[in-house]
């Protein structure tokens, strides 16, 4: 069995030692070392080359190095085999502790203390308990969820919406287009951990701002390609948001001059909200290999008619 690893811009050499240590049987080629192709039966990758995936011709399953598919977007030949996304635990744990540590920041006021501290100004403002503090998530999947039920841990009052109706323990759940107009009415602090689909590209628009009630805050951890930047600024400016924390952009690099950078109001992480573990990470690709081996169907396929 033989597995071709293509990696994104971290290091590959823990991930070639999991690989190794957890998956032994398999012969580990790192791209661009492709021949034999037809040894090829896995691969696990970012942003392949368009039509590298189709040139294989005994592969039977593609996993994407990261939750999101959109790095595949741009192959128009992908060959019909699973392609299956990045679910695992270190990836769930990091994008929950950067939610939670930017709902805090926002609900905590941080941007306004950092402020009085570089004026030197002793003030205090009126503080919210987190019971009245109303979260809402924009998407309800593997890691909203998760990060949905440790605010409400934290006792948030929190919500979410998806595409089809929930039933979650202690989160209100709304689905379609009714129910995204009664999520924004309610909410707070709205937290984005959308995928990026014909769907949900630039939902954090001027339409969606004007639901929210006014001086609400925003998390955009999911795409840049969710938001229109424009109708962000504006919205900050004129006072209809407060505050916003974002991780993705539509140009990444953020440009040395793009106008986030120095807002009063934004704060800017530069797309690290979740990573992968390498070895939870290939845990769970072992696991569907063995699924997949034992003539079981995978876990975490993606629908591309649904678009994620
Ligand atoms: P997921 O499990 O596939 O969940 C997606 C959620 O979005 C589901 O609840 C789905 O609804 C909902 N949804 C999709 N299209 C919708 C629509 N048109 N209207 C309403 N709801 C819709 O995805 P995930 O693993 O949680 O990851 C979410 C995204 O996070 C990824 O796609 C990626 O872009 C982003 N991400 C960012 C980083 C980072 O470092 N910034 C890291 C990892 C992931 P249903 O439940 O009804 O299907």
């Amino acid at each position: 069995m033989t597995l071709l690893f293509k990696r994104d811009m971290t290091d590959p050499e823990p991930w070639l030692a999991a690989l190794s240590r957890q998956i032994p049987e398999c012969e580990i080629r790192v791209f661009p070392d492709l021949e034999p192709r037809g040894d090829i039966e896995y691969a696990l990758v970012y942003d392949p080359p368009p039509g590298m995936l189709a040139s294989l011709p005994n592969l039977k399953a593609i996993f994407s190095l990261w939750a999101g598919v959109d790095h595949l977007a741009g192959d128009s030949q992908l060959p019909p085999v699973p392609v299956i996304r990045m679910v695992e635990l270190g990836m769930t744990a990091s994008m929950t502790v950067h939610v939670v540590q930017q709902v805090l920041n926002l609900h905590t006021r941080a941007i306004d203390y950092r402020q009085y501290q570089a004026e030197r100004r002793w003030k205090m403002l009126d503080p919210t308990a987190p019971w009245d503090r109303r979260v809402g998530f924009l998407g309800l999947g593997t890691l909203a969820q998760d990060a949905a039920e440790k605010l409400v841990g934290l006792r948030f009052d929190v919500a979410g919406w998806s595409r089809t109706p929930k039933q979650i323990e202690g989160i209100q759940c709304f689905h379609g287009e009714d129910g995204l107009a009664e999520l924004l009415a309610r909410t707070n602090i709205l937290v984005c951990l959308l995928p990026l689909t014909d769907e949900t590209g630039g939902i954090l628009n001027k339409q969606l701002f004007a639901g929210l009630p006014r001086g609400a805050t925003i998390v955009n951890c999911a795409r840049g390609g969710h938001a229109v930047e424009a109708d962000l600024l504006d919205a900050l400016d004129s006072g209809q948001l407060s505050a916003a924390a974002l991780d993705v952009f539509n140009e990444e690099p953020l440009p040395e001059n793009h106008p986030f950078w120095v807002h009063p109001r934004i704060i800017v992480t530069p797309h690290i909200a979740a990573f992968s573990i390498p070895e939870t990470a290939i845990e769970s690709v072992a696991q569907n290999i063995a699924r997949i081996e034992n003539g079981e169907s995978p876990l975490y396929v993606v629908d591309f008619d649904r678009g994620y």
